[in-house]
Order: C-alpha cells, then sequence, then structure tokens
C-alpha cells in the first residue's frame, strides 16, 4: 500500500456510495442450481488454498534475501525469479502475447511521473485461458514491490505486500487445479503481479496504458493489498475492509457479499468506501488504475497497522489462518465472475 500523499487540492469526486446491502443469495442459489460435478471442482481447488502453503512462500517472498524488494533492485528480481518458477512448477504459462512472464515497466516510464533514479523493473503476469469467454478477462492484481531496504535495515513488507503477492500465487494454484479436473474458468484470468507500487503506482498504470488484453475486455480488477494483519479497530476479528466494489457495477458488491456468505463469512468493512474518508484508500493501490478506465475493482485490505511501512512488517506476525479465509473469499468471488453466463455490467459512473 502505498503512503499517503496529501492531495494539494481536493478533486471532484464521482463515486456514489450507498450503504450496505446484504445479498439476497441469487448468485449461490444460481450456482448451486448447476450443481454437480462443477460445485465439487469448487470445493476441491477452494481446498487447494491453505494458511501453510501461503506460509511457506511467504517467508520466501518477505525474506531477508530479497532486500525489501525495492522496484528494480536485486532482491525484487530475485523474489521474481521465485513467483516465476512457481508458475513454471504448477504449468501455468504466461500471456502468448506477452512472450514471458515479464512486462517490462522501463525506468523512463518511472521518471516521467516522478519516480527519478528507478532501474528498469518488471511486471510478472501468469494466464489461464477461459473455456468458453477467452477473450473476457477477470484480473487477479497485487503489487510484489516494498520499500528495500533502510540504512541496512531491510523492510520485508511481509504482510505489504507479500501477502497479496501469496495470495495472488495460490489463487492462481486452485484455478489451475479445477482446470486439470476438466473445469476451467469459462473467462480467462491474468494472474498481474505489478511492480512500483510503493513509489507511485507505476506497474499498474503502465499495465492499464500498454494492456496486454483490450481494457474494453477486462471484466474486473480484484486487488489483493495487505491481507495478513488485522488493524487496531478490528483486533482479533474475522474480517476484511472491502473497498470500491459498488462504485462501478452494482453486481460485484453483491458476488462477493454471496461468495462471503458461502464460504467463511467474514464481517465485510466498507468504512474506506466513504468518498469523504481522508485516507483516500480508493486512489492508493493498483486497482485505481483499472477503475479510472472504467473496470470495476474490488480492493481486499486489512487496514493501517502499527507495522505499516516499517521494518517490522514481518512474517511471522502475519495471520495464516486469517490471511487462508480472505484468500479463499478473492477466490471464490473470481470464480463467479469467471463462470457467470454473463459478465458484470458497468452500470455506474
Ligand atoms: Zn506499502
Amino acid at each position: 500500500m502505498r503512503k499517503l500523499i496529501i492531495p494539494l487540492f481536493s478533486l471532484a469526486l464521482t463515486v456514489s456510495c450507498g450503504t450496505a446491502k446484504v445479498s439476497d443469495g441469487k448468485t449461490v442459489s444460481r450456482s448451486e442450481a448447476s450443481a454437480g460435478s462443477v460445485d465439487k471442482a469448487f470445493l476441491s481447488a477452494y481446498k487447494t488454498i491453505k494458511a501453510e502453503d501461503l506460509k511457506k512462500n511467504l517467508y520466501v517472498i518477505a525474506s531477508e534475501e530479497m532486500e525489501g524488494r525495492d522496484t528494480g533492485s536485486p532482491g525484487q528480481k530475485k523474489a521474481g525469479v521465485y513467483m516465476v518458477n512457481y508458475y513454471k512448477n504448477l504449468g501455468i504459462p504466461y500471456p502468448k502475447a506477452l512472450g514471458s512472464y515479464y512486462q517490462k515497466v522501463p525506468a523512463d516510464f518511472m521518471r516521467e511521473r516522478g519516480g527519478s533514479n528507478l532501474p528498469d523493473s518488471e511486471n510478472i503476469l501468469a494466464f489461464i485461458e477461459g473455456t468458453e469467454k477467452p477473450d473476457e478477462i477477470v484480473v487477479v492484481s497485487a503489487h510484489y514491490d516494498h520499500v528495500g531496504t533502510k540504512n541496512g535495515v531491510v523492510y520485508n513488507g511481509a504482510d505489504d505486500d507479500g501477502s497479496g503477492t501469496v495470495a495472488v500465487m495460490q489463487i492462481a494454484k486452485a484455478f489451475q487445479a479445477a482446470k486439470k479436473a476438466g473445469h476451467g474458468p469459462k473467462r480467462s484470468i491474468l494472474f498481474l503481479h505489478v511492480t512500483g507500487e510503493e513509489h507511485g503506482l507505476f506497474g499498474s498504470e503502465y499495465y492499464s496504458s500498454h494492456p496486454v488484453f483490450p481494457l474494453a475486455n477486462t471484466v474486473v480488477d480484484l486487488n489483493i493489498d495487505m491481507i495478513g494483519r488485522d488493524d487496531p479497530e478490528n483486533r482479533g476479528k474475522q474480517y476484511v475492509y472491502v473497498i470500491g466494489s459498488e462504485m462501478l457495477s452494482s453486481e460485484l458488491k453483491v458476488i462477493n457479499e454471496a461468495a462471503n456468505k458461502k464460504t467463511n463469512n467474514l464481517e465485510l468493512n466498507y468504512k474506506y468506501d466513504d468518498p469523504n474518508d481522508p485516507q483516500r484508500l480508493y486512489y492508493r493501490s493498483d486497482h485505481y488504475n483499472f477503475a479510472k478506465n472504467n473496470v470495476p475493482v474490488a480492493f481486499f485490505f486489512d487496514g493501517i497497522h502499527e507495522d505499516y511501512h516499517k521494518p517490522t512488517d514481518d512474517p511471522e506476525k502475519i495471520d495464516y489462518p486469517l490471511l487462508e479465509k480472505r484468500t479463499q473469499l478473492v477466490f471464490t468471488t473470481a470464480w463467479d465472475i469467471a463462470n457467470r453466463p454473463e459478465r458484470i455490467t458497468v452500470d455506474k459512473k
């Protein structure tokens, strides 16, 4: 999660913000109607999302060896290699049009946007092609950069955003398991690990201005940035903040709530959907580069806690069972959006 930059002037916000509407459960009954093997495939894929696997990957991604994963640094590239090998081992390819797992984000691009002195860096993309509507793309994203090393102290960024990084990896593994069982997603899924977030959302801005798949065909971005901890307001609770899910599509929030009810029934906290909230979280992570291009987004987040952007954001402080549940929620929402008969509509401005 990017540090808050106090705006010099307040922007005219065009967001709408209603009260939380409890789902009528339609989504659940629709998917249950097609029951049988699909439900079984969902369930066995879902069950592959395990705390122990998330933990194993996070202890690598947020290890000292990765040197805090600053944009373009050797440590970040090392983390990238680990991720690419992970996808290779699972048999999950890169998008054909890209020619590799890497989308270069040039130093010039970042410098023009205020990221001075950053070397070239890379977004990392893995892709599962849809079986029925391959041209419609569901994006699941997280940034894998963090703030690096300062005065010899490594900022491991286990929660920010190691947690989102390993969640995306785990969700990919679950979809791949379903595919191997003959139930690949109907729409395509892009697993998008962006760089340069901490310096200014550069990787996601680069992707949205150089999209590998047309943004007009991009159905949703489910963005995960910090889901492994709790904040002081919610200490010990089973919750997650969901941000932006009703900004562009009236269906997305309903789908996410139904997915939640069907699974772990976490408390979904919409506090940061308030456009007047001083934290301005809707603008502070990578989903915003999709939202500004009219792609519906939902941003999953655990709050601002005491180790946020501190060298103490370490893997041993992560609540792995809670990380598992939140990852399962994003997977279930992605599953529904990828497999429902009609793509979700953009019906709000
Ligand atoms: Zn951050």
